[in-house]
């Protein structure tokens, strides 16, 4: 069993005061980190006047690059690693040289500190007891609806991380397959200048965003009250009334009429009949 330790450290997710002092320490002490961008981290060591030398660990080199620093570990040397924000892991590199350092008997030790989606669930307000965190949806808009709808159910609170040039898309992804009424929470630029906190059902959150070009600029969290233990029931009667309606009516309308009546997402209501928009 090694001696040296890997840390993995927790680095700010816009606040440059939120580096723990702890994480300080540790960045000063250890042989090399281990760096998501090292340009990115670079700045920040500067910052704190730290002159470790940094070694690049992204998803293009990891696999190759784990074996090299499990190696530098086994002969004796303490390694941090970081990412460009946040903690190490989440939506993040790393993942491959925590599980090879393991597997060497080396010591992994956490240095906790910022996290988006912990952060934007600290403020919510929406149930945090269980949560299903998500990362990034797929970036193509029919991968994206499929995951939407696997996840359509979920009684647990849902986290995504989204980028600004898809938020609006996402927005009306959501709420087309969760239904219009479902609560959310858009946490932009967390820790930063133009940090906002928006709440409201997903039509309203739609409308916000769509009607202020500031509001889909920065880094976004979202998270989506999860279903009620009642869901499976409201699209079982939406269904039943789209194929009674659809009798009478054209299918738009009826979709729009039963998603109303029973509170069912109307998307949900497409799966009962051969009828689609
Ligand atoms: N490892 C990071 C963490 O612990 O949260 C996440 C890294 S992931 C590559 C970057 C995404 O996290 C951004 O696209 C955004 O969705 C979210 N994010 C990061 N910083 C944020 C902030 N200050 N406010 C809101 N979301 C943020």
């Amino acid at each position: 069993m090694s001696v040296s330790i890997l840390h993995v450290v927790a680095t700010p997710i816009g606040n440059l005061g939120d580096l723990s002092p702890r994480a300080l320490d540790t960045l000063r002490s250890v042989a090399a980190i281990c760096a998501e961008d090292t340009r990115h981290t670079r700045q920040l060591l500067k910052h704190h006047g730290i002159d470790t030398p940094l070694l690049a660990l992204h998803q293009h080199n990891e696999d190759e690059m784990a074996g090299r620093l499990v190696a530098r570990m086994q002969a004796g040397e303490s390694l941090a690693l970081v990412s460009d924000a946040g903690t190490p892991l989440v939506s993040d590199p790393g993942f491959r040289l925590v599980r090879a350092a393991r597997a060497a008997g080396i010591k992994v030790s956490p240095v906790p500190g910022p996290c988006a989606f912990v952060a934007a669930l600290s403020v919510a307000g929406l149930p945090s007891d269980r949560i299903a965190f998500e990362g990034f949806l797929p970036a193509r808009a029919a991968a994206r609806r499929e995951r939407l709808a696997l996840l359509a159910s979920e009684q647990r609170t849902l986290a995504f991380y989204e980028a600004s040039h898809r938020i609006e898309e996402t927005l009306a992804d959501m709420r087309d397959v969760f239904g219009a009424q479902r609560q959310a929470v858009i946490a932009r630029e967390l820790t930063k200048l133009f940090e906002t906190v928006l709440d409201g059902t997903l039509a309203e959150l739609c409308e916000r965003v769509a009607a202020d070009p500031d509001q889909r600029k920065g880094e976004f969290v979202v998270l989506v009250q999860g279903a009620g233990e009642d869901a499976d029931a409201r699209i079982a009667e939406g269904r039943r009334l789209y194929a009674k309606l659809g009798e009478h009516l054209p299918p738009s309308t009826a979709a729009k009429l039963a998603a109303e009546l029973s509170g069912a997402p109307r998307k949900a209501l497409y799966g009962s009949s051969e009828e689609r928009e």
